[in-house]
């Protein structure tokens, strides 16, 4: 491709953050464990979010505690919370999609957790406080091609991702699901070759059946931008394993910890 390293920029445009309390409109299951809940209320009238890559954050009663927790609100020095109530304990997930005035978010169902039980429990009706997302991050179509590498908690952004991709977008997913059943159906350009992983018993810590497989593809020819997220220290060896003997450019590859097999609470 010849495109100009310049229209290779990544952009970042920062959005105020602000806190909104969102009311469950709609509930659907997608797969076993995957759970899309469906949001809106009126403080949703100046949402956005430009990126796959955007996060919100959720507020949610920590392990232990009663449903009521302190409302965080933004002062000059970030969040605070409402003083005399139990803090919550806050999480990260993508916005999937924004229209019409309301919000996506899709929930993997893994075991414990905060964020997983409340989601596990929402009915229609039920509150969720989001703060974010504060800034979004644009990757340019200007590479050749396109590698994603994920997890569960991955597919949110990636779904996002592959549905705002143009049809041309050229490039390889790989996702890693427990079993069959966990296969979600979606839509992708063409170009997008999807490698389902099987984990069938072994850890979601375990990076080796994703990384047996993107060893075996002989990866195209051109420059490629890559995301990897996950758990920690699968996309800590799998990033090293695409700079090491993939060629990754270390400005072109975004590998974030989605969670960790040590949850810090
Ligand atoms: C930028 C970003 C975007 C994200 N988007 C989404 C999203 O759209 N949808 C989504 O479901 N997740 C998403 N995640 C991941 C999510 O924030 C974490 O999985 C989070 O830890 C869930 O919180 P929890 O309270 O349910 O569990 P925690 O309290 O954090 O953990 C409880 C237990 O569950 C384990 N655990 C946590 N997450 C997982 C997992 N995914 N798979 C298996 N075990 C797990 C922990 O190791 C721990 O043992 C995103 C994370 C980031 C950083």
């Amino acid at each position: 491709m010849s495109e100009s390293n310049t229209s290779r920029e990544i952009k970042s445009v920062g959005h105020p953050v602000k806190v909104r309390e969102l009311t469950v409109k709609r509930l659907e299951k997608i797969t076993p464990r995957f759970l899309r809940v469906i949001l809106s209320g009126p403080d949703l009238f100046d949402f956005v979010s430009l990126s796959p890559d955007d996060h919100i954050k959720a507020f949610f009663a920590a392990p232990g505690q009663g449903p009521d927790f302190g409302r965080p609100s933004l002062g000059p020095n970030g969040l605070t919370f409402e003083e005399g109530k139990p803090t919550p304990v806050m999480r990260d997930y993508t916005p999937r999609w924004f229209r019409d005035k309301e919000l996506c978010l899709e929930f993997f169902l893994h075991e414990g957790g905060s964020g997983a039980e409340w989601a596990r429990n929402a009915q229609v009706g039920s509150k969720l406080v989001i703060a974010g997302p504060r800034g979004s991050r644009i990757v340019p179509e200007a590479f050749d091609w396109y590698l994603m590498i994920g997890d569960e908690s991955s597919l949110p952004s990636f779904q996002r991702r592959l549905e705002e991709m143009s049809p041309e977008t050229q490039g390889h997913l790989f996702i890693e699901v427990e079993n069959e059943s966990e296969k979600p159906s979606f839509k992708a350009p063409a170009g997008m070759k999807i490698h389902w992983v099987l984990r069938n018993g072994s850890k979601a810590s375990d990076p080796s059946k994703i990384q047996a497989a993107i060893r075996d593809l002989a990866f195209p020819e051109g420059d490629y931008f890559a995301w990897v997220s996950g758990e920690g220290s699968w996309v800590k060896s799998t990033s090293e394993l695409l700079l090491e003997t993939k060629g990754a450019h270390k400005e072109w590859l975004k590998a974030t910890a989605y969670w960790n097999a040590q949850s810090p609470n």
